[in-house]
């Protein structure tokens, strides 16, 4: 355990999440995908109310927190291809006029008079929202945002300070779902997941104390080295047959971009069970469900809705 919590708490300059913390929001104007102001404003107001989520959740357990929010835009030539990390990094850095992201982040400390920075790059086109951390695949300090889907700025944040998934590999997803259905780093793009476990708060240095709920997840694997990260990232998003665990049911089969797509089958914990087409995540295609209370519903699928 030891190693992973010297792992995940030494990454670059944010250690704990505590103290006066700058975070600095880069909306990215490529060709063909540029931010309008109202969408700008929605993007901030998202952060904003994240970023209270979090201070109110420091208040409540006596963590001192601040943050000091700036905002920036940078307009590029060219459409960065997803998961350029580091082409994309060394641009920005080279619009502020630096050699890397990390002196950006020292220059964003030294304006801001903090000891801890992040940035927060948003992207208008489609895109699975990551953190670029040393608890990650690569790492900086920035979160990478993709504007067509839910921002789940606040999972990504904390991976900055050391948070893990908890949706992967399937034994840490399954315990989650036991302990912490409601978990941000259990699902950051579901709205109702904005519960901080006792694991996540462990990492991010809000308490000295390892819950047995905390441990649980630590045993069952949760923090995994970057390599076993890309490899399970890999597997989550795209997989040709595996078990995800939801907190109402259990879906086997294979996925695509993140969804359940292809043939598949869904056991919901109420009993109901359907096997057959996915796409997109929903029922789709033929397939036959049967009800919690015995119907059996055979044919072609629409959106996950029985059309006979
Ligand atoms: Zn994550």
């Amino acid at each position: 355990m030891e190693n992973i919590l010297k792992r995940y708490k030494d990454c670059g300059s944010c250690r704990a999440l505590r103290g006066t913390v700058a975070v600095c929001a880069v909306f990215v104007q490529e060709p063909g995908n540029v931010w309008t102001e109202a969408e700008i404003r929605e993007q901030q107001t998202a952060q904003t109310e994240a970023l209270q989520y979090l201070l109110q959740q420091a208040r409540v357990s006596g963590v001192p927190l601040r943050f000091r929010q700036t905002v920036r835009r940078m307009n590029t030539q060219r459409v960065w291809a997803y998961g350029d990390v580091q082409g994309f990094e060394d641009a920005y850095a080279n619009s502020e006029g630096k050699r890397s992201l990390s002196e950006c982040v020292a220059a964003l400390n030294a304006a801001a008079g903090t000891e801890q920075a992040a940035f927060v790059f948003l992207f208008k086109k489609e895109g699975v929202s990551f953190a670029s951390c040393a608890s990650s695949v690569y790492f900086s300090e920035a979160v990478f945002m993709y504007g067509k889907l839910h921002f789940p700025v606040l999972h990504e944040l904390l991976h900055l300070f050391g948070a893990v998934d908890l949706f992967y590999p399937p034994a840490v997803t399954k315990e989650a779902v036991r302990l912490f259905p409601r978990s941000v780093m259990y699902n950051g793009a579901d709205p109702n997941c904005r519960e901080l476990d006792d694991l996540t708060r462990y990492l991010i240095g809000w308490t000295d104390q390892t819950s047995p709920k905390a441990m649980a997840l630590l045993h069952a694997g949760a923090g995994l080295t970057a390599e076993d990260i890309q490899r399970g990232m890999a597997e989550v998003f795209n997989a040709e047959y595996t078990t995800v665990y939801f907190p109402d049911g259990v879906y086997y089969g294979p996925i695509k971009n993140w969804h359940m797509e292809g043939r598949g089958r869904m056991e919901w914990n109420d009993g109901a069970v359907y096997e057959g087409d996915f796409v997109g995540g929903r029922a789709h295609g033929r397939g036959t469900l049967r009800t919690a209370d015995g119907r059996v519903y055979r044919g072609v699928f629409v959106n996950g809705k029985f059309r006979g």
